[in-house]
């Protein structure tokens, strides 16, 4: 198996070190390779992407990303800027599916800023779909009108094809599940969605034992805070998928604690904890790692098909967390509170 290891900007390269060590314990046979993206990229090549990442990733079974992005580099022009990279390489990968589990540990149901009633035994997963959408249609961009004022368009567009392969993914995990599909749209005001409604609608006949329902995204916001047990599977567009996949990760009080899978149609994946390069915090030893470790048991499920070693992984954050130890974001009264590298240690200690 080959793995290309993007490790990015800001916190990127601390926590990808942390899942490194925990994925070398493992003592699997699998070649890993490094190579920059974002501005990593950008200084080293002068492309976020730059063609030997994009190569090495292609040839790759997966990709470990850390997280790519600096206020430095927002006076580039914009197809320079690292967050370019990052939606060039999954468009490149045509990694269509983002699976983003928010999943509440019990110990950190204190961690939460909601009651421990609303949130404990969260265990749900929204699926986004990442390769459309108004992040990518066409016309976009800013022109001068005729009076010379300005004005910004961007396009939202989704053809039946693109939702149908994303329904697919959502209904096939739900079956894992608990055979719950929540589908997030704006068919109210939005044509696009109105048809993401009607294939969602038409795929489910294809699913007799999955219960579909729909909702409209300013509902869902609301539902998430309000009663988010309600939730199994969540399915959505790139945009709604991208606000309510934040909000989600606050559920369970920390977004270091968040890993996501980003899956083509044939699980090839990239894999990467689903916060940012957090500058403000880079090169301080005090990033939460447990996000990128968690990617690496997604990883190791989603495309080396190695359950046995997930779950090791998983089992493993979970007894670092019931042995008290806590990195900043996460810790509480009466923890443990240890660094970045040290939370990398713990997690291999419980490995062995
Ligand atoms: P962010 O997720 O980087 O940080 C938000 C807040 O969460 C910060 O206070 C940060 O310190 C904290 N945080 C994030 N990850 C943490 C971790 N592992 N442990 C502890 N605390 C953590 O979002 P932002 O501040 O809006 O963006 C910073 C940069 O990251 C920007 O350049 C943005 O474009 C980029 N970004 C990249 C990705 C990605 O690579 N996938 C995603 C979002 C933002």
């Amino acid at each position: 198996m080959k793995l290309a290891i993007l490790p990015g900007d800001g916190i990127g390269p601390e926590i990808v070190a942390q899942a490194v060590k925990v994925l070398k314990a493992l003592n699997l046979n699998i070649e890993m390779k490094e190579a920059p993206i974002g501005g990593a990229g950008y200084e080293a090549a002068g492309d976020p992407l730059p063609d030997a990442t994009l190569q090495l990733a292609k040839n790759s079974d997966a990709v470990l990303l850390g997280a790519v992005g600096d206020w430095k580099y927002d006076k580039l022009e914009r197809h320079l800027r690292p967050e370019r990279g990052l939606l060039r390489i999954r468009k490149e990968l045509n990694l269509f599916a983002n699976l983003r589990p928010a999943l509440l540990y019990p110990e950190l149901a204190d961690a939460s800023t909601l009651k421990p009633e609303v949130v404990s035994g969260l265990d749900l997963m929204i699926i986004r779909e990442l390769t459309g959408d108004i992040y990518f249609g066409q016309p976009r961009g800013i022109s001068t009108l005729e009076n010379g004022e300005r004005e910004g368009i961007n396009t939202m567009r989704y053809n039946e094809s693109e939702i149908r392969r994303i329904g697919r993914v959502a209904f096939d995990i739900a079956m894992k599940r608990n055979k719950k599909v929540c589908s997030i749209d704006k068919a109210n005001v939005l044509e696009t969605t109105e048809l993401w409604r009607q294939v969602m609608t038409e795929l489910s006949t294809e699913y007799p034992e999955v219960e579909l329902t729909h909702m409209y995204v300013d509902n869902a916001a609301m539902q998430l805070i309000r009663a988010p047990k309600q939730f199994d599977v969540m399915v959505t567009g790139n945009i709604f998928g991208d606000i309510l996949s934040d909000e989600a990760s606050m559920l369970t009080g920390s977004i270091g604690m968040l890993p996501s899978a980003s899956l083509d149609a044939n699980n090839k994946g990239m894999y990467e904890p689903s916060h940012g390069s957090a500058p403000d915090i880079a090169g301080k030893d005090i990033a939460n790692p447990l996000a990128t470790i968690l990617s690496v048991a997604m990883m190791l499920r989603y495309t080396f098909n190695d359950e046995s070693n997930a779950l090791k992984v998983e089992n493993s954050v979970k007894a670092s967390l019931a042995q008290g130890y806590r990195t900043a974001d996460i810790v509480t009264h009466g923890c443990k509170k240890v660094g970045c590298s040290a939370m990398g240690d713990a997690v291999v200690a419980a490995l062995n």
